[in-house]
């Protein structure tokens, strides 16, 4: 194997710390978003790597991806305590001693006071920075992030494993910096590849296709590629070449052929956080009445920081016996009709809104299985309504896959009803 002479411009490596993730079976979707994100910005993410809390083995997979690619980015391992180590481990990597940052120690500890926790020296490891790298200021957490710039220009970006920390340190601290990068590297049309993403609610995989099929053509004459990439509620379109003008051109059609059905303009946002932007105000805020997804809506709600300014209150009315006495649906309208119905759903929904008094409320019933189908309801049928004061709309679904993917298919739908309602 040849040697590989320098790092290669807009290649990037992506590796996650954390023994939980290569022994414990979490999931390392950190690198997943993270790939996205730099897709959507000319990057392309050539390894993605997972590494136990090691600092021999971090430093060794540092030091390694920071000869061969212009960008690394590290997830996890930044906090103060004693398997934390990837401070340590890019320290001995790059042969950049640990110094205490002043500046830095002074606001970890006002932090800290802030919130009420105590500050010991395990906490003061968090202001050590390794000689030469820039700390990146952490808005959602503690542990603050550090840059290096290597000699050969190799941008090494370390970050907390905490997902939505790393969200939102990469979105509002790198992306824009790496964006003029890669600009200037020519993933503006000199040649890197460029890719535009962007995600759709309430249409399925093969209905995205149908709208956008001819556009698979016309582009691959232009060498640009569209993928499709479905996930429960949720469908992305991926736009890809080495011609900016054309996977522009291309992602702009897309998108008009999409239309109301496309909440994000990436590949990254995730439909909570996409409904969390478009609430409209403070006070007018909504309730759930789930029963099929015991709650699955309501925790997809709260994941998003904020959501207390718009999330009333939810109602997990598993049983009968509790859509009756929680939100007092007529008894005679579940023997007619059973909970698994468009009546029900329609009730459950307006006996919310009713409640809270709030403008817009929204409900989930059906059979996540693997009991409990007939022939007349199957396993994956779900009904899901709106209340609104004007009117109720009631839609009904066939959702496939198993018992947690019916349930993710049924809030992530529920979700995207909301987004459509406001
Ligand atoms: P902290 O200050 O919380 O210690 P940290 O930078 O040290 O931050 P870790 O301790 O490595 O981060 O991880 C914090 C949390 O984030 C853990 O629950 C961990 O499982 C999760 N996490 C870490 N890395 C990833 C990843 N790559 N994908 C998804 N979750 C991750």
């Amino acid at each position: 194997m040849s040697a590989i002479a320098g790092p290669r411009a807009l290649s990037a490596a992506v590796i996650a710390v954390g023994t939980e993730l290569v022994a414990d079976g979490r999931q390392d979707t950190n690198g997943a978003t993270i790939g996205l994100m730099l897709a959507s910005i000319g990057y392309e993410t050539a390894t993605r790597t997972c590494v136990a809390d090691d600092e021999e083995l971090i430093a060794f997979a540092l030091e390694e991806a920071a000869r061969r690619v212009s960008l690394v980015i590290v997830t996890g391992g930044l906090g103060p305590t004693v398997d934390d180590v990837t401070r340590e481990a890019a320290a001995r990597a790059f042969d950049a001693p640990l110094q205490q940052d002043n500046l830095l120690l002074e606001d970890l500890r006002l932090r800290y006071q802030r919130r009420g926790m105590k500050f010991s020296e395990w906490s003061a490891r968090q202001a050590m920075v390794p000689r030469g790298a820039e700390p990146i200021p952490n808005q959602a957490g503690t542990a603050p992030g550090l840059l290096f710039i290597r000699p050969n220009g190799t941008l090494v970006a370390l970050l907390p494993g905490v997902p939505h920390e790393m969200e939102r340190m990469m979105t509002e601290q790198l992306l824009p910096r790496l964006r003029d990068l890669a600009a200037a590297a020519g993933g503006d049309g000199g040649g890197g590849l460029v890719t535009r993403g962007l995600k759709t609610t309430g249409l399925n995989e093969i209905e995205v296709q149908t709208r956008v099929l001819d556009l698979f053509d016309a582009g691959h004459e232009g060498g640009t590629t569209l993928t499709l990439l479905a996930s429960p509620g949720e469908v992305s379109v991926i736009v890809r070449g080495r011609n900016a003008a054309a996977v522009e051109s291309t992602w702009t059609q897309a998108r008009a052929r999409l239309g109301e059905h496309v909440f994000a303009d990436d590949a990254f946002t995730g439909l909570e956080s996409a409904v969390a932007r478009v609430r409209p105000r403070e006070s007018s805020r909504s309730p759930t009445a789930e029963s099929c997804t015991g709650g699955l809506l309501g925790s997809l709600i709260t994941k998003v920081p904020g959501s207390s300014r718009w999330y009333l209150q939810g109602w997990i009315t598993y049983s009968n016996e509790s859509k009756v006495a929680s939100l007092g649906i007529d008894r005679q309208l579940l023997e007619l009709h059973g909970a698994v119905s468009e009546q029900v759903a329609t009730a459950m929904a307006e006996a919310a809104r009713q409640r809270s008094g709030a403008d817009i409320a929204v409900s989930i019933t059906g059979i996540a299985g693997p009991e409990g189908g007939t022939q007349n309801k199957p396993v994956g049928l779900v009904y899901l309504a709106t209340a609104t004061e004007a009117s109720t709309r009631v839609t009904r679904h066939l959702f496939p896959g198993d018992r947690q993917n019916i349930r993710l298919f049924s809030a992530r739908a529920a979700l995207g009803r909301v987004r459509a309602e406001i």
